[in-house]
């Protein structure tokens, strides 16, 4: 039944030109309406959903019932150049053992010395040794070639060239990567999510390293393989087509006797780590998601490496295993999201269903968006406005002061100074089911501000009846995120440590030093041939349930590690 004939007013989505289609068929399915911006205010809308980046008034208006899809300041990770550079970082501030999983790669023509030295080197050792060139800025397999000699090397915009991982893990002799969908819900803290569904891409034609100008047997993008004269050929053991939902790929590494929990355990800590050198630079913003498409690439000795992050990864449906993977993928992004009923009132309806008397439960909404606060003032804030200084026991902080200083700042120094802001808000508005909403603006150490107002409302705070969403211990730790909100684990924090070291700026060493501890843990957990599973009872003793992205059943991370690595 549609929202409308139950009584609740409908969630609306805005949709940039461009952005996928599968977006507008999954919200309405799930009951949405679309924003007509000929019909609808400016800010009617829930949920504004675009390819390419927002702009910085974007994130400075957001109200509190809608939310973006993207953070900003991705490019630090998402524009293959930044990403060398970053990965480089961390790789000389917290050792190669950690940030071991990129192949080396230089950025032209900046580095060109550089990259010269390395390829004189690799040549004097006699072993053959492979590149990959590709533009900085493009996707989708455009503008990228492999080559062995220097004299093949040509370029007419910025490049990174990378050294081309030549021993890849093959089914039945063709090359494939894979596309993991990661969900970073905030910055700050760091909450990250993984999606346990995922495509497996592959080359149409078998790889042979002496044919380098073959991009159907090198390349695994779809945009290139689609093109190829045996995508639609069945081929041997891979299908027709060029895609593989993650799923089957278990059922393969199943069949095939590896160890997957151990590969599994690498490609998070990929995604771990790879985030980490972007957290502190990404500005704490309300209400904001970010999917990102992770290419991981595995070697014959089932080491994972790390190709590139996508930015909006692809989203189009081109055959059924996108159709399983890609349905899933939003509808479980939009349950990440976390609307309530009251979100469907939006500005209007915000300030009716205040007015009214109502009597029962309280629950709180722990954020009103600093940047909602210190924003010029659109109507429907001078409106919302309004309804919170009529309750009298309300302040908020000066628009002239906050105006006038905002030009000098960036975006994250904004969110800092609401950080140092003192006065208590307290403004109840009512909800959906006659609930008291109390909107109520705490105190905050300008530590804590951003990890505790700019965030989407917390999943706890509400009668969440998804069964798909698996509550870490609710009634003890409320702001502990939930192990798993339908096919997303909660890869990140994954441990009290992890947590704590994400609220407090992101205590990235210590954070590195546990991703290497329990990685080895696992490691000789699974060393015997014997899977040793701890007792239930002993794995969620610290109080953190985290699960281990991975498996069809993911066990729970504790569970994995055996008692004679107590
Ligand atoms: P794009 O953004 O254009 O897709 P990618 O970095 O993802 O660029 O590279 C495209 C494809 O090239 C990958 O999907 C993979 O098959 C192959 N590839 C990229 N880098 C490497 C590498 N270092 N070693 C082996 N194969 C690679």
């Amino acid at each position: 039944m549609a929202a409308r004939e139950q009584g609740f007013a409908p969630l609306v989505f805005r949709l940039h030109g461009g952005a996928p289609q599968v977006i507008r068929e999954v919200l309405l399915e799930r009951g949405w309406e679309e924003y007509d911006e000929q019909k609808q205010e400016e800010g009617d809308w829930n949920l504004y959903w675009r390819t390419s980046a927002f702009r910085n008034s974007d994130y400075e208006n957001i109200l509190p019932w809608q939310r973006l899809n993207h953070h900003p300041k991705m490019i630090h990770i998402t524009r293959k150049d930044c990403l060398t550079r970053h990965l480089r970082r961390m790789k000389s501030a917290h050792g190669a053992a950690a940030y071991d999983f990129s192949p080396a790669a230089f950025t032209l023509p900046n580095e060109y010395t550089k990259f010269l030295a390395a390829y004189v080197r690799n040549r004097t050792t006699g072993k053959p040794r492979y590149w990959i060139c590709k533009p900085v800025d493009l996707s989708r397999g455009r503008g990228i070639f492999l080559f062995d000699t220097i004299k093949d090397l040509t370029y007419d915009s910025p490049v990174i060239i990378q050294r081309y991982i030549s021993n890849p893990l093959l089914i039945s002799g063709y090359k494939f990567d894979l596309r993991i969908y990661v969900c970073v819900k905030s910055f700050s803290p760091l909450i990250i999510y993984m999606h346990q569904e995922g495509l497996v891409r592959f080359a149409t034609e078998k790889y042979n390293i002496v044919s380098l100008d073959n991009v159907y047997a090198h390349l695994t993008n779809t945009s290139i393989n689609k093109f190829g004269l045996c995508y639609t050929t069945d081929k041997e053991r891979v299908g027709r087509g060029c895609k593989w939902t993650m799923n089957k790929f278990r059922s393969f590494l199943h069949n095939q006797g590896v160890n997957e929990l151990l590969l599994w355990r690498k490609i998070s800590n990929i995604v771990m780590l790879t985030l980490l050198t972007a957290a502190p630079s990404v500005p704490s913003s309300p209400n904001c998601l970010e999917l990102l498409g992770f290419d991981i690439l595995i070697d014959t000795s089932f080491k994972p490496w790390l190709l590139e992050v996508n930015y909006s990864p692809a989203l189009s449906l081109d055959c059924p295993a996108d159709v399983t993977v890609k349905k899933g993928l939003i509808n479980d992004i939009i349950d990440l999201m976390n609307y309530r009923m009251i979100d469907g009132f939006r500005q209007k309806g915000y300030l009716r269903r205040y007015r009214r008397s109502c009597t029962g439960r309280h629950y709180i909404l722990t954020k009103i968006p600093p940047a909602f606060l210190l924003a010029k003032t659109s109507s429907a804030q001078r409106r919302w406005r309004k309804v919170c200084v009529k309750r009298k026991n309300i302040t908020f902080p000066s628009i002239k002061t906050t105006i006038s200083t905002r030009h000098k700042q960036t975006h994250h120094e904004q969110m800092s100074d609401v950080s140092h802001d003192d006065e208590e808000l307290n403004v109840e508005v009512e909800s959906d089911d006659c609930e008291l909403t109390t909107l109520r603006r705490v105190r905050q150490s300008s530590r804590n501000v951003p990890s505790t107002v700019c965030k989407l409302p917390s999943l706890y705070v509400q009668n969440h009846k998804s069964p798909t969403v698996r509550y870490n211990r609710p009634s003890q730790d409320r702001s502990i995120p939930p192990s798993r909100v339908g096919d997303f684990i909660l890869t990140f924090p994954f441990n009290e440590v992890t947590w704590k070291a994400s609220r407090d700026d992101v205590g990235v060493k210590s954070v590195v030093h546990e991703i290497q501890k329990l990685t080895s843990r696992l490691a000789s957990s699974f060393s015997g041939k014997e899977r040793t599973y701890m007792d239930k009872r002993v794995a969620v003793r610290d109080g953190f349930e985290a699960l281990l992205w991975g498996p069809k059943n993911p066990p729970l991370l504790s569970e994995c590690c055996a008692l004679k690595s107590q």
